[in-house]
């Protein structure tokens, strides 16, 4: 399995102009490819092929008054680059033909971009020095803080910018899938609760942390800040830069959230099983504002390689199963309900039902796990047929995941952008 290993990196100022040439480079050869395509398509031609796009736009044009300065970076990243530009097409042609969720088209980059990045491959010849080093070609010997071990040699690194003004040295790793946890009995099934972040069909609900909410807090603060300056006062340019950082914080500590939690249930769990969302359909819904808040679909996809990373079952069931109109209990369908209904009682069985709980349990139960449903129901009503069942369901002991000793898996500060996966 792939995965992503970040680190911080503290270039000077040479190194610092160094990258922005890099940078600027990559996204012009990016922007004069997609504007090539555009213009064949524009003009009924066929679809340009990368190869020839390779030679014209970085071979040829170096020989050019105009694009001479493309030579004083690294070919590699240039080629990329063009690279990149295939699967924003890839994607986009996908999703028109119903592969995956619907995708804009691609669009030029600007240098006010708030992520720029160049990825150096195993051609460029980039490498870590004896001295822990990150050297990379027509840029130096960047400085690193290796907050943790690299499992094995990475063939790929890529440099990041990001908005608030940091870099990043991104590494892709090869991991083998030989840390399967011991085995364990409890089944889960998570539904995106509507008041909540996650509810488990085992009945626990789960908030973002305090963390997460301060420092989504001090960022609301610093846009209402930023909105009062005037425009164009440098006073406005550094609440801008505060924006920025606090999104930073922002994003690192919901990330940091996401890992805690995936890892946890990954933990304490032999399955899990989730809804397919298709977050790019429901965005344009009214749930718009609270998936992409919660950012629910990278939540997943790090449950989905957790998973695969330590031996446990991983379900994603259609997005259409009626998860918050069945009962969990009876399995009687009994129509939808409106959002503000959060506590029902089943027609057929007289079963109280906690709305987000009763869904996480038909999430589960569709994904085929061994699920049990005392987390939907809020009390038994009195129908006797049924209560031979209820309080049979032992509670799964609490694990002390933080003391499992998963490498890396701690929430500590130094980790907080370890990984994630690599599509
Ligand atoms: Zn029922």
């Amino acid at each position: 399995m792939q995965l992503r290993y970040s680190f911080r990196l503290y270039p000077n100022t040479g190194q610092r102009t160094a990258l922005a040439r890099a940078f600027g480079c990559a996204r012009v050869v990016y922007n004069d490819a997609l504007r090539a395509r555009e213009t064949a398509r524009g003009e009924g031609m066929p679809f340009p092929k990368t190869g020839d796009l390779s030679k014209q736009l970085i071979t040829e044009a170096k020989n050019t008054p105009e694009r001479a300065w493309l030579g004083e970076v690294s070919a590699v990243i240039l080629q990329q680059s063009l690279r990149d530009l295939d699967a924003a097409y890839k994607n986009f042609f996908d999703g028109l033909k119903g592969k995956r969720p619907r995708m804009g088209a691609p669009r030029y980059k600007s240098r006010n971009d708030t992520r720029q990045a160049v990825r150096f491959t195993a051609n460029a010849r980039w490498s870590i020095t004896p001295g822990g080093k990150l050297r990379l070609p027509k840029i130096g010997d960047l400085r690193v803080k290796w907050s943790r071990t690299l499992p094995s040699t990475p063939s790929t690194v890529t440099v990041v910018k990001d908005s608030a003004g940091r870099y990043f040295a991104s590494f892709v790793v090869e991991t083998d899938a030989c840390e399967v946890l011991p085995q364990t009995t409890p089944e889960v099934g998570i539904d995106l609760g509507l008041g909540h972040f996650a509810v488990l069909s085992d009945g626990r609900k789960i908030d973002s942390p305090r963390f997460l909410r301060r420092a989504e807090k001090r960022l609301k603060k610093a846009q209402r800040d930023l909105s009062r300056k005037e425009k164009g006062s440098s006073n406005r340019n550094k609440a801008r830069v505060k924006v920025a950082r606090a999104h930073a914080r922002v994003s690192d500590a919901r990330r940091e959230f996401h890992h805690q939690l995936s890892t946890r249930i990954i933990r304490e769990n032999q399955a899990v099983a989730v809804e397919d969302l298709a977050v790019k359909g429901l965005a344009r819904t009214r749930l718009a504002k609270s998936v992409h808040d919660t950012g629910w679909s990278a939540f997943v996809s790090m449950l989905e390689y957790k998973a695969a990373r330590y031996g446990r079952t991983f379900v994603k069931i259609g997005r259409f199963e009626p998860t918050s109109q069945v009962c969990s209990a009876c399995g009687v369908k009994d129509g939808p309900k409106p959002l503000h209904v959060r506590v029902w009682t089943c027609s057929a069985c007289g079963t109280v039902l906690d709305r987000d709980a009763n869904a996480a349990v038909n999430v589960a139960r569709a994904a085929g796990l061994a699920v049990t449903a005392c987390g939907a129901q809020v009390r038994r009503a009195p129908v006797p047929a049924q209560r031979g069942e209820a309080g049979t369901h032992p509670k799964p002991s609490p694990v002390r995941w933080e003391q499992a000793g998963i490498p890396g898996l701690q929430a500590r500060e130094d980790v907080k952008r370890w990984s994630s996966p690599v599509s």
